[in-house]
């Protein structure tokens, strides 16, 4: 086949053909709070937008506000009693019997907590997603990007791991009306198991996901998991340990992604960069530099194929940013410079000011020869699926019909936690974020001004 093994360099090589890059932002989803000492803080996305805008590397690509996604649109996965739910709680109205019955019917309070304006955010980061599948279905984009989505652990009728609307699978749902397969790599630290779940029983979409596994949320994406029905060998899962560096994640993710490209054929890329994979995450155990977790996307861009691309999880705010700021630079194709642009929060990125952080010295629990057999497993796994399977165009998804799930047996299952429950040390990012608050209206007039007009055509 016609692919190169080596993602090539930027901005020189095969790699520089410019490539059309959209990006989806909505101004006012810094101001969305989950709560005191969660770790989950939509304010890394405005981080993150900032820098990108101090690199001028909005000035590299179409900026879009989301149009919020409707509840119809959102039903297209979601239960409608899970959605009516998400849509009228409030803080205000929580202790309504009504409401109080319901949350652990939904697993809504403790790692997805009731906010204010919980629904308008899951608006804007599924409006985001479903929208870079519009500019993709239709030709204007070679790359989508939305660092609002990927929340991928959503499910049909339950929030879980603090996500509640799975972006993810709305977007692909989009793709599908027009793609025939499409392939969602996951390169967060936690198993992508509601989107895996979602597309289990059809091989339109093929997942791979790359995380932490054993003792660790949410338990599910065992290396045996590999599809069921019509999607069996369509589901892949790569299970890592602790201290996972950028060599030993590069050694695996290149020859899996190569082999999965080569016998699927895909017609689009969905690419979750959860950020949680990086050194130094808040919740994570891996050890990634930014230029480790953005090769991931230097190597799939390398393809031209279709692309979009999300956030997800991410809780080392400051590296949140420096890296989906690094990924986007790598998206419209320029090397930025390691010297962080003087920003809106440049205080955050002390003492370095730099882009680029320095891994930590911890163990690689990763062993090469535990890593060659995880490889050898996939790579079989991945020769009995024929080349470009031949699946009818019109098949609707089976996650589409899958019949409710009886929800009453789930309910009376402990849910695994994400997270401890228990506030943090008050860190930097956390004072920080706190103290940004005071200033959100300075924050937002910057934002809106270096936004472009809107898109009236983005869904
Ligand atoms: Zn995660």
């Amino acid at each position: 086949m016609g692919v190169s093994t080596e993602g090539a360099s930027l901005p020189s090589g095969p790699d520089s053909k410019k490539r059309r890059v959209t990006y989806f932002y909505e101004p006012t989803i810094g101001d969305y709070y989950y709560g005191q000492g969660h770790p989950m803080k939509p304010h890394r996305i405005r981080m993150a937008h900032n820098l990108i805008v101090h690199y001028s590397l909005h000035r590299r690509m179409e900026i879009n506000r989301p149009f919020p996604a409707g509840s119809d649109d959102i039903r297209r996965f979601h239960s409608y009693d899970y959605v009516d739910f998400i849509s009228s709680v409030s803080p205000e109205t929580l202790s309504e019997n009504y409401y109080s019955r319901q949350l652990q019917r939904f697993n809504v309070g403790e790692d997805c907590p009731v906010f204010d304006g919980l629904f308008d955010f899951c608006q804007s980061s599924a409006g985001g997603s479903i929208g870079a599948a519009v500019k993709l279905n239709r030709g204007d984009a070679d790359i989508a990007i939305n660092w609002a989505g990927g929340l991928h652990h959503a499910k049909k009728s339950q929030a879980s791991g603090f996500c509640y609307v799975n972006d993810i699978v709305l977007g692909i749902l989009e793709l599908l009306k027009v793609h025939r397969r499409v392939l969602y790599v996951d390169i967060d630290v936690h198993h992508g198991d509601g989107v895996e779940e979602a597309f289990y029983t059809t091989d339109r979409v093929m997942t791979v996901s790359f995380h932490k596994f054993g003792d660790f949320f949410p338990g599910t994406g065992h290396i045996k998991d590999i599809g069921v029905g019509p999607g069996k060998n369509y589901a892949l899962n790569v299970p890592l340990n602790d201290g996972l560096d950028d060599e030993s994640f590069r050694s695996l993710f290149r020859p899996i992604i190569q082999k999965v490209i080569e016998v699927y054929q895909p017609d689009v890329v969905v690419l979750q960069c959860g950020a949680d994979s990086l050194s130094g995450d808040r919740l994570g155990c891996f050890n990634l530099s930014v230029k480790g977790h953005a090769d991931c996307l230097r190597y799939i861009r390398s393809f031209n194929i279709p692309l979009m691309v999300l956030g997800g999880g991410g809780y080392t705010i400051r590296n949140v940013a420096r890296c989906w700021c690094y990924e986007t630079a790598v998206a419209v194709g320029v090397e930025p410079d390691n010297k962080l642009p003087y920003n809106e929060y440049y205080e955050y990125f002390g003492p370095d000011y730099t882009l680029h952080v320095e891994p930590r010295s911890m163990e690689n629990l990763n062993l090469p020869k535990n890593m060659e057999k995880i490889r050898d497993i996939l790579l079989e796994q991945l020769s009995r699926i024929p080349h470009t399977p031949s699946v009818p165009f019109q098949t609707t998804p089976p996650s589409m019909q899958a019949p409710e799930e009886a929800e009453e047996h789930i309910d009376r299952r402990p849910k695994p936690r994400i997270w401890s429950g228990q506030d943090y040390d008050s860190d930097r990012d956390e004072d920080m974020a706190s103290s940004k608050f005071s200033n959100v209206n300075d924050d937002m007039r910057d934002v809106t001004d270096d936004m472009e007009e809107e898109d009236p055509d983005a869904q």
